[in-house]
């Protein structure tokens, strides 16, 4: 064993893989792995703040930012030392034990979500499947909802993840088609739309289930008075509302929750993908002890969740957040953001929208796709990935700097202006 360990050592770490050209990368790539993504035909191989490396050694600003996994940017100092002192003396338990970097992470991100208790998972689709199946549990145990009736209100164009269940309630025939039998007991309603919720709760309904700020359906930001209103109403019948706060959450709009931007505190919180630092993949439920109490050992679990390595980076991700300048950043560059896609709005663009360092561009679909407009921008150095159709995102990392922010705005214009000198009749 001590052998085997100063042999690793001695040859910095095991064997590395292969060097290859991007075309080589993916040939074999798509040779041998499952096709159900497209990537852009990048082959990163380092990143550092707001910009990665390619294998030809072109630089890109990432303008994705691992769909807000990267909040932090690529290799944060500080994220990267927690990780690495926590890899230096334990990795993994699992939950038949306590570890000394549980109590601190769950202690922290309780306060930071005002609540009073934590449920750590790892990815955020397992932290979908928690919430709902506490809610299921709370409607029975607390609401007294006849066995096996329990109904979830969602909204239409949601993303909550790709499990077998949350795919069950998705709109998007790419997600469900073909996944059946699908679970029952979830009611989907317009985004946007208090009345239609209102009208889908019945004695049954134990939670609406939505996102504050739709992601992956192309930053939709609600009306105003959206969540407000279906706060009162699940005040009013009785109904937990469960925020999807996966990818709106953790500074991502200049607020720890984007929650707060409508005055609105939901009963359970659901985190993922910055909480993790862009490290590993951490994710976490969170929520009052009449909720979460639900639970009695036995009932829930993972493995991995909760491991020491993911506390440790999850903790310093809630310091970073309460004392670093993230949230102002997104809030500042925000405001930036929003202005200068305005702009493109008849410059190549039919409708923009955003909150935050987070802004949604409907391309003019005559002009090109989303995926096209990602591709012309990769071969000017920026990253930025479709959400679908002729939609696509931008989320750099909240490390961006002022400079850089408008670099990349400017490729987006630029290629906006190619595309429309172009196409005909433009
Ligand atoms: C990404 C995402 C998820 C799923 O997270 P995974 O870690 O990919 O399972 C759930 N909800 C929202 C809002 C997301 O954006």
């Amino acid at each position: 064993m001590s052998d085997m360990r100063s042999l690793a050592h001695a040859a910095g770490g095991g064997p590395e893989a292969p060097t290859m050209s991007t075309t080589e990368h993916i040939a074999l790539a798509e040779t041998y792995s499952a096709h159900n993504y497209d990537p852009i035909p990048v082959v990163i191989t380092q990143g550092e703040g707001a910009w990665v490396t390619d294998v030809e050694g072109r630089r890109y600003l990432d303008c994705l930012a691992g769909y807000s996994a990267m909040n932090f940017g690529h290799r944060h100092p500080e994220l990267i030392a927690a990780a690495h002192r926590q890899l230096d003396r334990l990795t993994l338990t699992s939950r038949a034990f306590y570890n000394d970097q549980f109590a601190p992470f769950v202690a922290a991100l309780a306060e930071l979500t005002g609540k009073e208790r934590v449920l750590p998972m790892n990815s955020g689709a397992e932290a979908v499947e928690t919430a709902i199946k506490v809610a299921r549990k709370w409607a029975y145990e607390v609401k007294a909802v006849p066995e096996e009736s329990a109904s979830v209100v969602v909204a239409g164009g949601n993303f909550h993840g790709r499990t077998t269940t949350i795919v069950s309630f998705s709109s998007d025939p790419d997600a469900y088609t073909g996944f059946g039998p699908y679970t029952p007991g979830f009611r989907s309603v317009p985004y946007g739309d208090a009345d239609a919720v209102a009208a889908a709760i019945d004695a049954t309904t134990a939670a609406v289930l939505v996102e504050p700020i739709q992601g992956e359906g192309g930053v939709i930001v609600p009306p105003p008075d959206y969540l407000p209103r279906v706060r009162e109403i699940c005040d009013r019948e009785g109904v937990l509302l469960i925020a999807d706060e996966v990818q709106s959450g953790l500074g991502r709009t200049g607020t720890v929750l984007a929650c707060e931007h409508f005055g609105v505190v939901a009963d359970v919180y659901v985190l993922g993908k910055a909480l993790g630092g862009g490290i590993l993949p951490v994710s976490a439920v969170t929520a009052d002890t009449g909720v979460l109490g639900v639970l009695r050992p036995g009932q829930h679990g993972s493995t991995f969740g909760g491991n020491p390595l993911a506390c440790a980076v999850g903790y310093t991700v809630v310091q970073m957040l309460r004392e670093g300048p993230y949230l102002d950043r997104a809030r500042r560059l925000g405001e930036i953001l929003a202005a200068r896609v305005k702009e493109f709005v008849g410059a190549g663009a039919v409708t923009t929208r955003g909150l935050g360092l987070w802004a949604g561009i409907d391309v003019d679909p005559s002009l090109a796709s989303g995926r096209q407009l990602c591709e012309l921008l990769a071969e000017r150095g920026v990253l930025a990935k479709d959400t679908h159709g002729s939609t696509i995102r931008l989320s750099p990392p909240l490390v961006i700097e002022e400079d850089e922010l408008h670099w990349g705005l400017d490729r987006v214009a630029e290629v906006l202006a190619r595309l429309r000198r172009r196409a005909p009749g433009h």
